[in-house]
């Protein structure tokens, strides 16, 4: 049986990419495996949007090197930015990779896997349409697919940007706006329905600037498109630029019941200065004007963020506008990051801020974030959250992970005699929150359902035999 391990680094892009390569491959008869050891093909689907990432993707490959001395038949591909962007020095650092496939060479990479496929059978591989729908393709980060991974599943809905961020690379990885018809995407997500997701995540680099080619239909739309399908339980989206929703957009989200109460508001910073090196196409004001639409409209939502520290002539007074923004409590969580130089953009050949600098503004930015989330998920101690599964909690197997609709992380202990196929059959659970941290909740579980609609059948709560003691 040819095996194939996928490992994926980077954003929800690079995650929907894994999954239409894992559903290829499963197509074209390989099984998917969770441990490269075993596999007969690696593939390390990269990113470059940080320098780290850049540096884990080549220690990755020199640690895949191992395993293809061990057994020369293995190959090696190497997909994604990095990928698109190192093509040449790869081929230096590491010559023991055997393709490279770019972000928009995804197909092509099927179809290698299914010439390659019979190298690695005794036998001829009978192609099986239901191997391909049952194969568990949603690739989770660290590579390894589990009973849960197809219950969220992502569907791209455009490739590129044509924003030119000056501290992103992805235009020049990706290309500029490809917007896919909205034909297409209403496609994938039944497939995705049908393979058995309860939550479908819409994902592009700017998602909302998403416009069907033919008609000029927009993202607003395109979600009331999708909203309106058969069997879609839960919808959200990823990554939305601030600049692109509309008044009439929110009003449109407004009205479909199936839409997560979150949004992801990129701000970056909270400086008019910085956002206008950073070619970021908003004000602070402007931005301030969105948070207060999705307020009106969507009142209850939480609104989450990306931010950037020390970018190329941040300020201390650039900064202090930044933490002023975050400490008014507007976000429920953040995604903060000292900026770091990528090769080709920019804001690379600008004069970096110190190291130090950047690293206190940080620190000072992390905190007054923290107490915010803090605060946010303190707010839910007591209440009954409905909760999708994600699997058993990576510190502890007895306890189960999962996420509220807003998001955030729930542990709860597993009821005894719950096997991972059960809990994935049934993937609602209704958890009494009972504590809070800056990571998320731990709470009970007291129901359990197989649709999000469903009331759901009461969790056995453990008998104790006093007589034992
Ligand atoms: S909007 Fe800016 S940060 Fe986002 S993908 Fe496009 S260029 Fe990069």
């Amino acid at each position: 049986m040819a095996r194939i391990y996928i490992e994926t680094f980077g954003c929800q892009m690079n995650e929907a990419d894994s999954q239409e390569v894992a559903f290829s491959a499963a197509a074209a008869g390989y099984d998917i495996a969770a441990d490269p050891a075993l596999a007969d093909v690696l593939v390390l689907n990269t990113c470059t949007v940080r320098d780290n990432a850049e540096r884990r993707a080549y220690g990755r490959m020199n640690h895949f090197k191992l395993i293809k001395d061990a057994d020369p038949g293995v190959r090696l591909v190497v997909m994604g930015c990095l990928a698109e962007q190192d093509r040449e020095r790869m081929q230096r650092l590491a010559p023991h990779v055997d393709a490279v496939f770019g972000t928009k060479q995804i197909s092509e990479l099927g179809e290698t896997l299914s010439a390659w496929r019979a190298d690695f059978s005794e036998g001829e591989q009978p192609y099986s349409n239901e191997r391909a729908l049952l194969a568990p393709f949603g690739g989770q980060p660290d590579g390894v697919t589990d009973a849960f991974s197809h219950l969220r599943a992502f569907v791209s809905v455009q490739r590129g940007c044509s924003y030119y961020c000056t501290f992103c690379i992805v235009p020049y990885v990706r290309g500029r706006f490809d917007h896919r018809p909205i034909q297409a995407i209403l496609a994938d997500v039944r497939e995705k329905i049908q393979a058995g997701a309860r939550e479908v995540m819409l994902v592009g680099q700017t998602v909302n600037a998403w416009r069907d080619p033919a008609s000029g239909l927009d993202f607003g739309d395109l979600c009331r498109a999708v909203g309106a399908l058969d069997g879609l339980e839960r919808l959200s989206f990823i990554s939305p630029h601030p600049k692109d929703f509309t008044e009439s957009m929110f009003a449109e989200m407004a009205e479909i019941a199936q839409l997560n109460p979150r949004i992801h508001l990129p701000l970056q910073s909270g400086s008019d200065a910085m956002l206008r090196r950073m070619n970021r196409k908003y004000t602070r004001a402007q931005f301030s004007e969105k948070v207060e639409m999705i307020r009106r409209y969507l009142p209850g939502w939480a609104i989450t963020t990306d931010l950037i520290v020390g970018f190329p002539a941040e300020s201390d007074d650039d900064f202090r506008q930044t933490l002023e923004y975050v400490s008014t409590g507007v976000f429920a969580n953040a995604f903060a990051f000292i900026y770091s130089p990528r090769r080709g953009t920019p804001a690379a050949n600008w004069e970096q801020v110190p190291r130090s600098v950047a690293s206190r503004r940080f620190t000072q930015l992390w905190d007054a974030q923290n107490a915010v989330t803090r605060a946010y998920h303190d707010r839910k101690i007591g209440t009954v959250e409905r909760c999708l599964v994600s699997g058993p909690s990576k510190k502890d197997s007895s306890k189960l992970a999962a996420k509220t609709l807003d998001n955030v992380t729930v542990i709860v202990p597993i009821p005894s005699g719950l096997t991972n196929e059960a809990l994935a059959q049934m993937p609602w659970v209704d958890v009494r929150i009972e504590s809070a941290g800056v990571w998320g909740c731990t709470g009970t579980m007291l129901r359990r359902a197989g649709a999000y609609a469903e009331i759901g059948e009461a969790v056995a709560r453990p008998v104790l035999d006093l007589t034992i003691a």
